[in-house]
Formats: structure tokens, C-alpha cells, sequence
């Protein structure tokens, strides 16, 4: 038995949005834009939306004040700027962080008595729509209700509600052709954990499921090397976004693993970006669910031959060169939590 179901609309291609203007006015009449500090700008996605929103006279707000591994204070603060607004719909610009943030402002505007513990309530609260654009390749959070946010301890809980589903996503690759190779390395490496873990979880009862797995982890391994060889080269971006997508839609329907649990604390405390958090954490935690069950990790990693050969993968594009220091303190705790 298996269920597929994603009620996100997806629009892919170059100027999917301007080509596609109309539809915003079937989400509301005034919009709340959510992006992080300079990167919305920079890659020009920021401007485009705001001469589309213009041409719809479709009045705007801007808040861009979303940091890396967004707190829960911004998403507060953020949350009262859009109730006090008038605004009646989300867009937001950005990577997994913008990304996140907007679902969490969303409902926090819409429910002003509520903060951000009540987001973990298990309670489904309404929210504004969202329109997501992606600007990174890697989280997926374009496809799926989740947002991962950090309290004010420096945890990094995650939570999702039907509410939290994009109603739109639009996907342009030209968007992504500023990213710097670190950050299209960790982000990319994000999306190929998202494949593997989220095909551990389904380990083959979904055959949807495991045909986008199979099919995100073969693009990232195949065109990974390729993009960091052609940065500017907007087809092999589209790749890369396509893959990060799709590997999306995989933990929509399965969530991800201990690997991800496990990669919090080392963005949260030590500065390591996500991405590369999770695939540090990854051969050792596969190996072990490989001791139990070899077969499931065999063929949740295809492509790739064995682990050694996605250990090799994953070490040609710098996992082994993260400086980390971790007290023992530390490990015993984070052990505990994850
Ligand atoms: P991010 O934290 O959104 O952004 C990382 C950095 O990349 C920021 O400095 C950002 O700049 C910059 N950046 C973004 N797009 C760029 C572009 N096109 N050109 C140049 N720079 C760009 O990175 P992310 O890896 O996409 O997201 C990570 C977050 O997502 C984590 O909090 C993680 O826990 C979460 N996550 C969520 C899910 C999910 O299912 N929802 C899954 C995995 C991870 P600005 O700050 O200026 O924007
Ligand atoms: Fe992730």
C-alpha cells in the first residue's frame, strides 16, 4: 500500500514567473515578500518579482531580514510585521532558510496570538498561501510543508503543517548561477542526502518515491562536477535544481533520517552549512543500518555502486576537509538528542 500526493504546483523553466504573472492574482492582492539579507537581490530574483508585482499592481511588503538557520526571533518579528501589514499572501526568495522562515511567518501572521512553540504543538494552524522560489539547489522546501527553525537554545527543531505546503513553486535556474561553489557543493550534497535517507525510509514500497530517488541521486552524481566546472551555465544549473526538487518530493513523503537529525547541532554550534553537516553524518550512519539490513542501503543509494563508492563522492567534494572540533560534553549530548 502507498500514497502519493503533493499539492504544490510546480512551474519550472527560464522566466517561468513573468510568463506566468497572471496566476499570482489567483493568490491574493497584496504580498508579503520573505528573502534572506542580499542574496535575493544579487540573483536578481528579488527585482524580477517586484516589476511583476507591479505589473499586476499587486502591492508589496519586504522582509528580508532571514539569516542562516533562522531563529525563532526573526520568525516573530517577522510574523507581526505580516499581521500589521494587511498582506494577504507569502512569497518567498531565498534558499532553505528564507524558505523555511516564510512557512513559519506565514502561520504566525495569520494566528497572531500564537509564538513558535505553538508551532510544534502538533496542532494544524491555518496559514497565508506561500509562493516559494528557490535560489539554492538542495533543500527541497520549495515541495514540502517543512520548516526547520532554531530556538532560542540553538536547537534546530523542524515542523510541517498541511498549511505549510507551497501552493506554487516557481523554479527558474538562473536564480541559482550565483550561488559560490561552497555553498552549491553543501546545498547539492543536502539534496542527495534528502534521496538516499528519504529511499532508506521508503526502502522501495513507494515506486514513485524510489524512481525520484533514483533519479535525483543519478543527476547529482552525474552533474555535480560538472556545474562547479561551469557555474554560469544555466542548463547544468537547471539540472541541479530539477534534482534538488524531485529529492524534495521524496522526504515530502518519507522525512529524512538520524543523518539529518544528527547534522543539526554541527550547523547550529560549530558553523557547519546543512548540507555538509548531513554528509558528514552520513557513510558512518549508513554503514551501520547496512550491518542490519545491507540490501536496504544497497539499493537506496542507487546509483552509486556501494558506499565506498558514494564515501568517494562525497570526499572528492570536501566532506574530509571540514575542520571540527567536538568536546566529548558535546557528543554525549548531541547523541542524546538526535
Ligand atoms: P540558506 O541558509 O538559505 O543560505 C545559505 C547562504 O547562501 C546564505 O548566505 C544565502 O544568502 C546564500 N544564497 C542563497 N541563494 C544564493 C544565490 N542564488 N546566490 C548566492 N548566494 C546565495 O541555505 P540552504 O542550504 O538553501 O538552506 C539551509 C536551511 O534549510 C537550513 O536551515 C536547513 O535546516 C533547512 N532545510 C530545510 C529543509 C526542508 O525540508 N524545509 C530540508 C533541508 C534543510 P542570503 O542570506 O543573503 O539569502
Ligand atoms: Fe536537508
Amino acid at each position: 500500500m502507498w500514497k502519493y500526493f503533493l499539492p504544490t504546483k510546480i512551474f519550472a523553466g527560464i522566466e517561468i514567473i513573468s510568463e506566468n504573472a497572471e496566476l499570482l492574482r489567483e493568490v491574493g492582492t497584496n504580498a508579503f515578500l520573505v528573502t534572506g539579507k542580499s542574496s535575493a537581490k544579487k540573483c536578481g530574483a528579488l527585482d524580477e518579482v517586484l516589476s511583476v508585482l507591479r505589473g499586476l499592481d499587486i502591492p508589496n511588503t519586504v522582509f528580508d531580514e532571514v539569516e542562516e538557520n533562522p531563529s525563532f526571533a526573526t520568525i516573530e518579528k517577522g510574523g507581526k510585521k505580516l499581521s500589521a501589514s494587511g498582506c494577504d499572501f507569502v512569497i518567498a526568495i531565498g534558499g532553505g532558510s528564507p524558505l523555511d522562515a516564510a512557512k513559519a511567518i506565514s502561520v504566525i501572521g495569520m494566528n497572531s496570538e500564537c509564538d513558535c512553540r505553538d508551532l510544534y504543538t502538533g496542532q494544524n494552524l491555518p496559514a497565508f498561501p506561500i509562493i516559494a522560489i528557490p535560489t539554492t539547489s538542495g533543500t527541497g522546501s520549495e515541495v514540502t510543508p517543512y520548516s526547520i527553525l532554531t530556538d532560542g537554545e540553538g536547537t534546530k527543531k523542524g515542523f510541517g503543517m498541511p498549511s505549510t505546503f507551497p501552493y506554487i513553486s516557481f523554479l527558474d535556474p538562473r536564480y541559482t548561477v550565483t550561488m559560490p561553489a561552497d555553498i552549491t557543493v553543501a546545498t547539492a550534497l543536502d539534496a542527495l542526502s534528502h534521496s538516499v535517507e528519504g529511499e532508506v525510509v521508503n526502502n522501495g514500497k513507494n515506486p514513485l518515491v524510489k524512481m525520484l530517488s533514483r533519479e535525483a541521486t543519478g543527476i547529482i552524481k552525474e552533474f555535480l562536477g560538472k556545474v562547479l566546472m561551469n557555474e554560469d551555465n544555466v542548463s547544468l544549473r537547471g539540472q541541479m535544481q530539477y534534482a534538488s526538487t524531485i529529492a524534495g518530493i521524496v522526504i515530502a513523503h518519507t522525512g529524512t533520517t538520524a543523518v539529518h537529525a544528527a547534522g543539526y547541532p554541527l550547523s547550529s554550534f560549530k558553523g557547519v552549512r546543512h548540507g555538509m553537516a548531513n554528509a558528514l553524518m552520513l557513510i558512518k550512519v549508513f554503514r551501520r543500518i547496512a550491518n542490519a539490513d545491507p540490501e536496504r542501503i544497497a539499493s537506496a543509494i542507487e546509483p552509486f555502486e556501494d558506499l565506498d563508492e558514494l564515501n568517494a563522492f562525497l570526499k572528492k567534494f570536501g566532506v574530509e576537509r571540514v575542520d571540527l572540533r567536538i568536546s566529548d560534553e558535546e557528543i554525549e549530548k548531541w547523541s542524546e538528542q538526535t
